[in-house]
């Protein structure tokens, strides 16, 4: 999920409390739902101020509190997931509230499943207990007739109503859901993490089709609410499966050391005679013993050929450089190139240019490793 988006707004216990932009879109959206729909009897909850007496603009600031409220009550749920992710020693990098919610942002998830349960069921349960707590103040006010009782006894009714809806959808044992964490975990424990990582997929897209079918009869919400979990429950099994498979290697590991570099003053025409010779696809091209950038075959290839002679590699490099230590483990490796979209990484010890390491380097070593450990074949 690109975060970059985001604004921070504050820091609650050292950590990052941000909202995506998303939210900026979504928290409006809510208050008009809050502020001008009225559902009488859902379960016994009254839900919305759409059928009070008021002006729009009474409605509408109405709906802003609740929103407000609403999603004050989704970062105590994530401040539960990361207070104990902290307390277990992982670091957290932020809390960004976006259009599904929360997002906790640990920096490295739990490789073993055994710590992830408890982390992942404090969410839900937070949640859960905000909405308990808030139920009998409801049922002690709804029987109110006064103007403001209503909207107060709405407010207690609304928040508990939507934090137990919360907690109830975040327990589906599904990824991305803290469901599926929680019956991964839950399964771990028989069986290893890959093999309950699978099975706790499998469950979540399972649930997903069964969501969606019920959705297309029923309520269209729910089919975009089955591809969120659907996909969520893949990329969940990609990382987890490349994590596994990567465990213990580092950049130093699988870089290629016999470096084959460029000059800013050579022509296009040379690099591609090098390239023809070498078969490399991209070289870090250096000034003296200073790395200045990165050109590849694509670079060149923008170049007409009438101009082969006259171009230098100077003026078609890449001075985006991105670069990472040998001791970078190969899995961060991975994430950099997807992320920044590149072929290629340089690895430099401090300023020294140490070696190369591409997209290519590291999705062989993922196939090897993942064929030694069994992992491609199901055998866990
Ligand atoms: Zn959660």
């Amino acid at each position: 999920m690109g975060m970059r988006s985001s604004l921070q707004m504050g820091r609650v216990k050292g950590i990052p409390i941000k909202i995506h932009i998303s939210f900026l879109f979504i928290l409006p959206f809510f208050a008009l739902v809050f502020g001008f729909t009225f559902v009488p009897d859902l379960f016994g909850f009254r839900l919305g101020f759409g059928d009070l007496p008021l002006d729009w603009p009474g409605k509408l600031g109405l709906g802003l509190i609740a929103a407000v409220l609403f999603f004050s009550a989704v970062l105590l749920h994530e401040l539960a997931h990361s207070i104990v992710a902290l307390r277990r020693g992982y670091q957290i990098s932020g809390i960004t509230l976006f259009i599904f919610g929360g997002v906790s942002e640990i920096e490295k998830q739990p490789k073993e499943a055994l710590g992830e349960g408890f982390m992942a069921f404090v969410g839900p349960a937070t949640s859960f207990v905000i909405g308990v707590v808030l139920l009998p103040f409801w049922l002690l006010l709804r029987e109110e007739t006064g103007l403001v009782s209503v909207i107060v006894a709405t407010m207690f009714s609304m928040m508990s109503f939507y934090n137990i809806l919360l907690a109830g959808f975040n327990i589906i044992p599904a990824f991305p859901m803290d469901g599926g964490r929680v019956l991964r975990s839950a399964l771990a424990k028989r069986m290893g993490f890959i093999p309950a990582t699978r099975i706790a997929v499998a469950v979540g897209k399972a649930i997903a089709v069964a969501m969606a079918i019920f959705g297309f009869f029923f309520n269209i919400w729910l089919i975009l609410i089955a591809l969120f979990i659907y996909f969520g429950a893949k990329e969940e099994e990609r990382s987890t499966l490349v994590g596994k498979a990567l465990e213990g290697v580092t950049v130093g590991n699988i870089m290629t050391r016999e470096l084959s570099v460029v000059t800013p003053n050579m022509t296009v025409r040379e690099l591609l005679d090098k390239i023809m010779r070498e078969k490399h696809m991209g070289y870090p091209v250096m000034d003296g013993d200073r790395v200045v950038g990165i050109v590849t075959l694509q670079d060149a290839q923008g170049v007409p050929a009438s101009h082969h002679y006259d171009t230098e590699i100077r003026s078609i490099m890449s001075r985006n450089i991105i670069a990472v230590s040998p001791d970078t483990p190969a899995e961060d490796a991975i994430q950099m190139i997807a992320r920044q979209q590149v072929g290629r990484l340089l690895v430099m010890e401090g300023e020294r240019l140490v070696g190369i390491v591409s997209r290519s380097d590291l999705i062989r070593t993922l196939e090897i490793r993942s064929m030694e450990q069994g992992i491609a074949t199901g055998r866990g």
